[in-house]
């Protein structure tokens, strides 16, 4: 039994792996450190109405500049959050830093919530607490969750209600790509599907993209939900979205994530024909 087993850690033992989890350590310990000494910031995307071609609200996206390994990539360090227990943490403190920072700004804001985030019992209360503080009217806070949540209705479903009771919006986050079942959509009473990037960077290359598109917009009038296309990349993309009868856009070519200045700064200059 010794000799196999010797056998089978010879066969699996890697060096590059256990590099990698020494390396999964540290940037967990450096996570922990960044969370308790406040070292993430803010980053906020704008998103455009198509009709009025104004920006009516902006994501709040979570950045992580390491003293050492520079920008850290959220699709790194939120996983790894995930898996620590740490996102509870990082979810409240951009919730938080969020809403300190829509007191300056016109339009709404959008966090986006972990399923362990948003399952978390204390939210409301958390949510309540900084909206009061802030002076924050709740319908400008649009809370981001994504399909993998929803599916879990009897989870979900009571955490939405007392949400919603406060007067936040609601979106879906990803809308299409993950755990899509439809009959979440006429079960939960949400504000915004937001459309993954996949769909929308196929727009004037696939006609199959183009007609799920389609389809999402007529599903979404009919429920009376908004459609956000995100990942708009190209004047051609907006343009098609405009003509489908999209309402609200986000990507690149609109605006990218930016710092709270630059920001101010987009928003003073913006003219309509701006995009
Ligand atoms: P998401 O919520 O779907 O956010 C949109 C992502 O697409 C952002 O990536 C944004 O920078 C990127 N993006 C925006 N426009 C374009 C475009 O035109 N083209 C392309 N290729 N990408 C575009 P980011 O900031 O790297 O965030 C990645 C993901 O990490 C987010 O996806 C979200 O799921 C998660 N995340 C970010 N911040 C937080 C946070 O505070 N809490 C939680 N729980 N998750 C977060
Ligand atoms: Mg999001
Ligand atoms: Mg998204
Ligand atoms: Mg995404």
């Amino acid at each position: 039994a010794q000799a196999r087993l010797e056998r089978h850690w010879v066969a699996h033992y890697d060096p590059r792996r256990s590099q990698d989890v020494r390396e999964q350590m540290s940037l967990e310990s450096d996570l922990h450190e960044a969370l308790e000494r406040g070292e993430l910031s803010l980053y906020f995307q704008p998103v455009l109405d198509l009709c009025r071609e104004q920006i009516v609200g902006v994501e709040a996206l979570a950045r992580w500049f390491h003293p050492t390994r520079g920008a850290v990539s959220p699709g790194v360090f939120i996983p790894l959050a995930e898996e620590r227990g740490l996102i509870r943490a990082l979810d409240r403190m951009v919730l938080e830093e969020a809403l300190r920072t829509a007191v300056t700004l016109p339009g709404w804001v959008a966090v986006n919530l972990s399923a362990q985030s948003f399952l978390d019992p204390g939210l409301p209360k958390f949510v309540w607490d900084c909206l009061d503080r802030f002076g924050v009217e709740p319908w400008r806070l649009v809370l981001e969750i994504t399909e993998r949540v929803l599916a879990l209705p009897a989870k979900a479903q009571p955490v939405l209600k007392e949400l919603q009771a406060l007067g936040v919006q609601v979106a879906v986050d990803d809308f299409g790509t993950g755990y899509s079942s439809l009959s979440y959509l006429r079960e939960f009473n949400l504000n915004y599907l937001k459309v993954d990037q996949a769909f929308t960077g196929r727009i004037g290359a696939s006609q199959k993209d183009e007609a799920v598109l389609e389809g999402i917009l007529i599903l979404a009038a009919g429920l009376g939900l908004r459609v956000i296309a995100e990942g708009v990349e190209k004047p051609i993309q907006l343009r098609w979205l405009k003509e489908a009868g999209g309402e609200l856009a986000q990507g690149y070519h609109i605006a990218r994530p930016m710092g709270t200045e630059a920001l101010h700064q987009l928003l003073e200059n913006w003219q309509p024909s701006s995009r």
